[in-house]
């Protein structure tokens, strides 16, 4: 369904009659406040905007679908009736747009572009859906292991203590490779879980003092630093609002950090925060540990890519949920390093209300 917006009422029946002589439905408004309350209710695949109309302009109308999540993927072919300038043409697609078109629009131009645009909405919809499909089976697939898994580990150990001193040193050995399996097992499973449920910022947001949320995560890794004489220092960090989730990203980094680290030097690790143009801010862990090719640097974030040894324990899954996880906050990550030198991870967290907080450890 194209929905046909324009207060110019020739413009607005002739461009009706091509579309629904080319074999669309379509459904007219002659106002801004119409259009954006039948983009609601009507969902219409696609919106052909006049960009000057008599309550509001085009822009505006679009800006408003753009905010309104339930809506904001509509297609939006601004119309413009009067000779264009490339400035106007320009910020019509800078506020949302997808194409700009001009009056008079020959006939065939009008349907050829309404379908392009409704290939490729098509297109994207069957993604989204695989997408959905692909990440419910993920979900379900982890759920439904683990409660065998948690079976087969409680009953391991239940023999191993049971028949500890009948044991050999060989039956023995094989119980606790069962165990340490079901156990890796487990982590990978928990990984997946997460990654499969982290498209979306989840209903827990709040104000995250990442000072506090430092610490914490310091806490949670405080065998795996100590064992590795790790130093953490930090810049002045903000507080900002998030999904608590984000405490993975730093567990993650931190961990990797310690995990990827040179055998000759101790861990040095350093956090810093950058404020952000636009509001809301970039994060960086900074390393001292074995560095990453440059040719590698894009590929650590895809699920399961793994660039070191097999004896570091890992599932490949940690740099793509924090990823994901930067991502449903609107975020971004990524790296730079240089091999045998170190590796900085920076994220960023766009938002206009953040604070910075006193602290600072250094
Ligand atoms: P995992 O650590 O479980 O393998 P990740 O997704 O966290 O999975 O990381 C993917 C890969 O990126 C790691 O296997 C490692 O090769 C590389 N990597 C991640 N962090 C670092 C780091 N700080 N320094 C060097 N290499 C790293």
């Amino acid at each position: 369904m194209i929905l046909n917006v324009d207060d110019y009422v020739p413009g607005l029946y002739a461009r009706t009659k091509i579309l629904r002589q080319a074999g669309f439905t379509v459904i007219e408004a002659a106002t801004g406040k119409d259009a954006l309350d039948l983009v609601a209710s009507e969902k219409p695949s696609m919106v052909l905007l006049d960009v000057n109309l008599p309550d509001m302009s085009g822009y505006e109308v679009c800006r408003r679908i753009r905010a309104t999540p339930e809506i904001s993927a509509t297609t939006i072919v601004h119309v413009s009736a009067t000779a264009v300038q490339n400035q106007h043409l320009v910020h019509g697609l800078d506020t949302g747009a997808d194409s700009y078109l001009v009056e008079p629009i020959d006939a065939a131009v009008l349907v050829a572009t309404v379908k392009a645009f409704l290939r490729a909405r098509e297109a994207e919809e069957a993604l989204r859906r695989s997408n959905e499909d692909l990440g419910r089976f993920a979900y379900m697939v982890s759920h439904e292991l683990n409660e065998p898994l948690r079976t087969i580990t409680v009953h391991a150990q239940l023999l191993s203590r049971q028949l500890a001193e009948q044991l050999d040193a060989t039956t023995g050995e094989s119980l606790r490779f069962m165990i340490d399996g079901a156990d890796r097992m487990r982590t990978f499973i928990d990984d997946l879980l997460r990654y499969s449920q982290a498209t979306h910022v989840g209903r827990d947001i709040r104000e995250v003092s990442l000072d506090a949320l430092l610490h914490q995560t310091m806490w949670n890794l405080d065998a795996a630093i100590s064992e590795s004489g790790a130093r953490i220092t930090h810049d002045p960090l903000p507080t900002v609002v998030a999904d608590t989730r984000i405490e993975h990203v730093l567990r993650n980094l931190f961990s990797n950090s310690i995990k990827y680290r040179r055998p000759e030097a101790a861990p040095e690790i350093h956090v810093s925060a950058a404020p952000l143009k636009e509001g809301g801010w970039v994060i960086s862990v900074r390393d001292n540990g074995i560095g990453i090719d440059p040719l590698y640097q894009g590929s650590v974030f895809q699920i399961f890519r793994r660039l070191h040894g097999r004896d570091i324990p890992g599932t490949g899954i940690g740099l793509a949920l924090s990823q994901r996880i930067v991502a449903a906050h609107g975020g971004r990550m990524w790296v730079e390093s240089e091999p045998g030198v170190g590796s900085t991870f920076y994220f960023s967290i766009p938002q206009e209300q953040t604070s910075v907080s006193a602290s600072n450890t250094n």
